[in-house]
């Protein structure tokens, strides 16, 4: 019999650290500027890493909530940028949700005076000219899997037509991540809710993805069947250890799954319930899941073969299980194609960047 070779790529350089306490195993020897979130990084952290950075950390911004927007960014470059001048191999640390890791990356590309950071965030164009700083990145929430990914969204909310930038520059994994779960545990219960959906997000979207390999399905099925089985132990029970410190680990093989195929069209409908809506992230992607999951398994053998795996015995590849789990942790799933408007959104957010990674065809 004839065997079947498969090629396979997969490239992701960030050196992870990953447990309990790996935030108390810190070291650093060389100049550091910290962007912190002021909700993450409160009480004992704080004065752990104040402590921790001494002499190191030249500088500290705070990052007091919100979107990760093009003038919060540029914000934080005015204010690091001369720091980072100083020092050429001054490191970028980042402490917290996936807001303040994005903006982070946009912070470590340092670029001269007299070119306009916004132009170049929002054309994804680096100039000849710029100084790369090495990043390192801390997650205080289990969702955005932002540390593992070399993308950022940065929300361009002052231009004409407010909208969402992915600032996708050559080169912008971080050289480390550090996750330590732990540092999740004093969110809110909300918080973490919509972290775990987006973290499902992100197994599910990696699966019905034009770029699904066997190693990025292996890693999104397993986060995919945790955050099913962990997160309602955790609404339940919010002391819960173990369901925080699996929603971690969740969190972070679905970054890595998504950190080769990119996402698809759940997270290309959310960007405007988050705009329109200001739903949290989490929230405005979940709302899609159980459409487009059933869109996936209309379309795709492949897609049913992964999609059975997650709630086994379904007599319908989970597509009611999904929408009973979806109503059961409080969101409720929104359906487009009852109507013509909602149809119309539909093929629209096909065609977009993140649509045409969907490997289903709209029925
Ligand atoms: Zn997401």
């Amino acid at each position: 019999m004839a065997s079947q070779t498969l090629h396979l790529s997969w490239h992701n350089p960030v050196k992870i650290s990953w447990g309990c306490g790996a935030f108390n195993a810190l070291q650093f020897n060389q100049p550091l500027v910290l962007i912190a979130d002021r909700g993450a990084l409160g009480g004992e952290n704080e004065k752990f890493l104040r402590g921790l950075l001494e002499d190191h950390c030249k500088s500290i911004a705070w990052f007091e909530g919100g979107l990760a927007s093009v003038e919060k960014a540029k914000e934080l470059c005015d204010c690091l940028w001369p720091v980072l001048d100083q020092y050429p191999d001054c490191l970028v640390l980042a402490v917290g949700g996936g807001s303040t890791l994005d903006l982070a990356k946009a912070v470590r590309f340092r670029l001269p005076s007299e070119i306009s950071a916004e132009q170049v965030w929002r054309t994804n164009q680096l100039p000849d000219s710029f100084h790369r700083h090495p990043l390192w990145l801390i997650p205080s929430t289990a969702g955005t899997g932002s540390e593992v990914t070399p993308w950022a969204t940065l929300w361009d909310t002052l231009a004409p037509q407010p909208q969402k930038l992915s600032w996708s520059p050559t080169n912008g994994f971080a050289e480390r991540a550090i996750i330590d779960p732990d540092l999740s545990r004093s969110c809110p219960l909300s918080l973490s809710r919509d972290c775990a959906l987006d973290s499902l997000a992100h197994a599910l979207e990696s699966l019905w993805n034009i770029n699904r390999t066997p190693i990025t399905e292996a890693l999104a099925i397993e986060a995919a069947c945790t955050v099913i089985a962990q997160l309602p132990a955790l609404l339940h029970c919010d002391e819960n250890y173990e369901a925080q410190t699996e929603l971690a680990r969740a969190s972070l093989l679905a970054g890595l799954a998504m950190s080769q195929t990119r996402t698809a069209l759940a997270h290309a409908l959310s960007y405007q319930l988050t705009l329109d809506e200001n739903l949290p992230h989490g929230h405005a992607v979940a709302v899609w899941l159980p459409m487009v999951w059933d869109i996936a398994i209309k379309s795709s053998t492949d897609c049913q073969k992964s999609l059975s795996q997650i709630f086994e015995n379904s007599s319908d590849f989970g597509v009611t299980e999904i929408h009973q789990w979806i109503c059961a942790v409080g969101i409720e799933p929104r359906e487009l194609r009852t109507t013509d408007a909602g149809r119309h959104q539909l093929i629209n957010e096909l065609s977009s960047a993140r649509g045409r990674n969907f490997l289903g065809t709209y029925l």
